[in-house]
């Protein structure tokens, strides 16, 4: 697994459509859009889960007659082999294989960490003025941007594409942890694939990242971004039993109802009912915020079997697949 530079694709190629240019790719592939300013490099990375097409798709949408780049735009599309995979774009990543955004500043004897090091080397050797990851989010979201540095660069790169912004301290091997100083690197989670404005978030934000002369003067796209700190990360323990129901499930570990990711960026007030514990109540979860506090006791309470908030919290990235539940997270959560 090796990154390809390939072109753009042709006229015959595109009237072929994405997939088929897609399954026609050895691999992974770089795609480099010549800028008027030759000199500088902006670059986008997508398709590092292969159930996530917003970025991919938005790449195609400019493919054909791409607008006039102020820089040179330089698109990384990652994991096709995931992507075209059973039906297309429904798996993170094959089964035999890690999660691409865990390979990241990451050693592995698997050939994604190679490729990780990579994209980074590549990236390092540009010296871009800007890094976007371009993401869905597992179940139905308002689009958010992820960083590990909040500063005035990552937010105004975040306000091309969302008026959100999270800034974590969990480490996990994902691309934006490798942020510098001089290239800001920001994960943009468009919402989930099935919310029908995901693709134009990633369409409005790329037209505005590809296109604009100064990404950190005040460009039109600039909005004031809501800053969220120290998302907690709330995972079911190991080989323990999740359940989507409306009600307690017998034997599960935790049951959640099944159209939780409703919930996503809303303001829950303390004792909102979360689901429902088995036996091992609130021993069953545990949490990571990267710095060691906020326990499961701290933010959860149980009562009756029920799990509840214990005080006013923001839930993210819900998902309500049970496989990326499981093998990532439940949600993640801010309180007040
Ligand atoms: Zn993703």
């Amino acid at each position: 697994m090796k990154l390809h530079d390939v072109p753009l694709p042709t006229q015959e190629e595109y009237e072929r459509g994405m997939l088929s240019w897609l399954e026609a790719q050895r691999g992974p592939v770089w795609v480099t859009l010549p800028g008027t300013n030759a000199d500088r490099h902006r670059v986008v990375v997508t398709l590092l889960h292969g159930n996530e097409p917003s970025g991919v798709n938005a790449f195609w949408h400019f493919a054909l007659s791409p607008p006039a780049c102020a820089v040179n735009i330089h698109f990384c599309i990652v994991n096709i082999d995931a992507a075209l995979n059973d039906q297309p774009f429904t798996t993170r990543h094959l089964e035999n294989k890690p999660d691409m955004n865990r390979c990241f500043g990451v050693s592995g004897d698997d050939a994604s960490y190679t490729l990780a090091a990579e994209i980074l080397s590549r990236i390092e050797a540009l010296e871009p003025e800007a890094v976007v990851d371009i993401h869905n989010t597992s179940g139905t979201s308002p689009a958010f941007a992820v960083t590990i540095n909040d500063d005035e660069k990552h937010q105004q790169i975040a306000s091309l594409f969302t008026e959100r912004m999270l800034c974590t301290s969990v480490r996990l091997g994902a691309l934006m942890e490798q942020t510098m100083a001089q290239s800001p690197f920001v994960t943009i989670e468009c919402g989930g694939v099935q919310d029908h404005n995901a693709v134009e978030v990633a369409k409005n934000g790329l037209h505005h990242f590809m296109t604009a002369e100064n990404l950190f003067l005040n460009h039109t796209g600039f909005w004031p971004v809501e800053r969220l700190y120290h998302p907690v990360r709330v995972q079911l323990k190991p080989d323990l039993t999740l359940c989507y129901h409306d009600r307690f499930v017998e034997e599960s570990d935790l049951t959640l109802p099944p159209d939780i990711d409703r919930h996503n960026f809303g303001w829950m007030a303390a004792d909102s009912l979360i689901g429902w514990l088995g036996e091992r109540g609130l021993d069953a979860m545990t949490t990571n915020d990267g710095e060691g506090k906020h326990p499961i006791s701290d933010l959860f309470y149980e009562n009756d079997g029920e799990l509840r908030l214990k005080h006013p919290a923001k839930l993210f990235m819900i998902t309500t697949k049970h496989h990326i539940a499981l093998s990532d997270c439940l949600f993640y959560m801010v309180v007040d």
